[in-house]
């Protein structure tokens, strides 16, 4: 991906199923930001604690502290004028308001990457991300590896049969699959509406 720089801010998307590197990606373009001095401040949905109530952590245990957030809106109030750089983390958590958001923060110059899985677990496009992939300049889909062929892998995996809206958890609850090994849930499983994280 390359970024031509200009004066005004851009959005960057980065997104995924689980296990796909999501995280690691983003805290390398976090870490690089840092190198180069530049403003960086770090957001996560409070939902996700599975590692740290805080931090951004991937699933290799790289991590980076960062604040937790409930709702979107929250970031405009603790986002500082000289902040070059907004990272968040687990976007699909967020309610659509993640949009006018973003874009508000790119209008003011900043450079703003957003991760989060495009799909949730019946592989259905994950709360507001199809609109975060819309008005991003820059949008990179990453895969996983297919834990039963080693396939390239573009799904999450439920393990288990919860039919709650959202179950966050890690390897001991999903797994990511291929195309040809992904099993979607039933369809009559329509209070399930999205998993994952
Ligand atoms: P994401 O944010 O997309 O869930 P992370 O960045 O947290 O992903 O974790 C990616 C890391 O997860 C990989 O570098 C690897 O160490 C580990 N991993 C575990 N299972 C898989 C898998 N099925 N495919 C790829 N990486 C996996």
């Amino acid at each position: 991906m390359q970024i031509i720089h200009g004066r005004s801010g851009w959005i960057e998307v980065i997104c995924g199923p689980m296990f796909s590197g999501k995280s690691e990606e983003l805290i390398k373009r976090i870490r690089r930001a840092q190198i180069a001095k530049r403003r960086v401040q770090i957001f996560k949905h409070g939902m996700d604690a599975r590692y740290d109530a805080t931090s951004i952590v991937s699933h290799s245990q790289q991590s980076l502290p960062g604040n937790a957030v409930s709702k979107v809106e929250d970031i405009l109030d603790l986002v500082d004028d000289r902040t070059e750089l907004v990272a968040i983390d687990e976007a699909q958590f967020f309610s659509d308001e993640i949009v006018s958001v973003t874009n508000k923060l790119a209008n003011l110059g900043k450079r703003v990457i957003v991760a989060g899985l495009d799909l949730d677990y019946r592989a259905e496009p994950f709360g507001p991300m199809p609109q975060l992939l819309c008005s991003a300049e820059y949008v990179t889909k990453q895969l996983a590896i297919c834990m039963e062929c080693g396939d390239p892998a573009n799904f999450t995996q439920r393990l288990t049969k919860s039919t709650d809206q959202i179950v966050v958890g890690a390897a001991e609850i999903y797994e990511a699959r291929c195309r040809r090994h992904f099993e979607p849930p039933a369809r009559n499983d329509s209070k399930a509406d999205s998993a994952g994280g």
